[in-house]
């Protein structure tokens, strides 16, 4: 079977891609499994372009099939912040207690009503003969007013999804899978593969 990367340092977001593409016809590794180390600069303005930008530096290096995803929070109350700076709102990459806290003291003040949010994420699949495939997925919901659940990362634990009464952190990783932005952006992109190897 052909290998696949996911040109990923987040864990978090490993264990989600490798639970929805489990049925794709490739062995699917994340870098870390690789032993390829990477940093990219994510200076796009775009979620598609950090995306890209991860696939190709990754695909440079491990010369097989590679898929890079970039994702963030827009509140809406923040005029779309933290948006593509999802991941280093706080000032340091990665730091989901320091975001999460900064998040909740911007938005002490702002009511439910006021206080929508959607997560954004945009995947890209880059082969190394050049062929590329560009898919986003997107989900609504609200900023909690406090952080709730145990599951997830990032800003799961303030991410409140009205439909199920609970958090992303809360609703547990069958369920966030099946709404979450990330899984629509992937499901996406296996129904453009499957088109891909229809027609070839
Ligand atoms: P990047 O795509 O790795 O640049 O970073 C995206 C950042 O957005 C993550 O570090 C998280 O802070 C946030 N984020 C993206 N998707 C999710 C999610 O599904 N749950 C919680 N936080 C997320």
């Amino acid at each position: 079977m052909n290998t696949l990367l996911i040109a990923t340092k987040n864990q978090g977001k490993v264990k989600e891609i490798k639970e929805i593409l489990w049925d794709l016809p490739y062995l699917i590794k994340s870098l870390e499994e690789l032993k390829i180390d990477v940093d990219v600069m994510e200076d796009g303005d775009t979620y598609e372009e950090n995306a890209l930008k991860k696939a190709e530096v990754a695909l440079k290096i491990s010369g097989i099939p590679t898929m890079a995803d970039d994702s963030g929070l827009e509140i809406d109350a923040l005029g779309g912040a933290p948006g593509i700076y999802s991941a280093r709102f706080a000032g340091v990459h990665g730091d989901s207690l320091k975001n999460n806290n900064k998040v909740l003291e911007l938005m002490k003040d702002i009511p439910y009503d006021k206080r929508s949010a959607k997560f954004v994420a945009a995947v890209v699949l880059l082969y190394p003969d050049g062929r590329k495939i560009v898919t986003r997925g997107e989900i609504d919901g609200y900023i909690a007013n406090e952080p709730a659940g145990e599951n997830g990362f990032g800003y799961d634990p303030l991410f409140y999804v009205p439909e199920y009464n609970k958090t992303f952190a809360e609703l547990g990783e069958n369920i966030k899978n099946k709404i979450s932005h990330r899984g629509k952006a992937l499901r996406a992109l296996k129904e453009k593969l499957k088109i891909a190897c229809s027609t070839n």
